[in-house]
């Protein structure tokens, strides 16, 4: 008797997820954008972050039981200038927000991921390291340049003064930390066309 075959449709495997970090002024933003550019999508998480809290009933809730109902204004939206008032020089809050916080961008990047299409995809995020995200990802790429051109540019580009940006710097993970862990660097210290280079080829190796 003939043996019939039945066609059956594999699913598509993950995604492969390429996290892509830098401090303070780096540069990682512009380097998602190319990558968009080259057609691959990109998980921005600060900007998950600052909807979600407004989206997300069940973190509205934590939130204001944690830092008060006027965390959010009388139309329901979060207060960030409040909340950054509570958190600030008060450690032990921040970090109680951040593991509210943070869980949340967690799912809401798996369930980001699923909906993909693309066999790479990349997650933008300036906490790669600190939260040791990068264990869940095929690969890491970080941006770094010199701090004194990254206080500069961030200067240009939020009107900060110097020791403004200076003290964000001091307050994240050593530039040295980051580039032992990284699996690819892009060193921002030039000028736009020659970033943009160094994505297409870091982006050509990893594919
Ligand atoms: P942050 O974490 O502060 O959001 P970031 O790492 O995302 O910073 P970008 O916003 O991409 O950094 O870059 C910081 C600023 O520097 C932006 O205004 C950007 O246009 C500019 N910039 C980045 N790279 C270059 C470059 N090579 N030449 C000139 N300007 C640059």
């Amino acid at each position: 008797m003939e043996e019939i075959h039945s066609e059956t449709a594999k699913p598509d495997p993950e995604p492969k997820i390429i996290g892509l970090t830098g401090g303070i002024g780096s540069g990682k933003t512009t380097v998602a954008h190319f990558i968009e550019e080259l057609g691959f999508p990109v998980y921005y998480s600060d900007d998950r972050a600052k909807s979600i809290v407004n989206e997300d009933d069940g973190l509205k809730l934590k939130i204001k039981q944690l830092l008060g109902e006027d965390s959010y204004d009388e139309d329901g939206m979060y207060d960030r200038k409040y909340v950054t008032g509570k958190v600030f020089k008060n450690n032990d809050l921040l970090e109680q927000l951040n593991e509210i916080i943070h869980p949340a961008v967690r799912i809401d990047f798996e369930d980001w991921v699923k909906k993909q299409s693309k066999y790479l995809v990349f997650k933008e995020t300036a906490l790669l390291f600190e939260l040791q995200l990068n264990l869940q990802c095929y690969k890491s790429l970080l941006v770094t340049a010199e701090d004194n051109i990254r206080i500069k540019r961030v200067m240009d580009r939020d009107q900060k003064t110097y020791r403004e940006v200076e003290s964000v710097m001091e307050r994240q993970m050593p530039e040295k930390d980051k580039i032992r862990l990284a699996d690819y660097i892009i060193y921002n210290n030039t000028n736009l066309e020659d970033l943009k280079e160094q994505a297409e080829q870091i982006i050509f190796k990893i594919e």
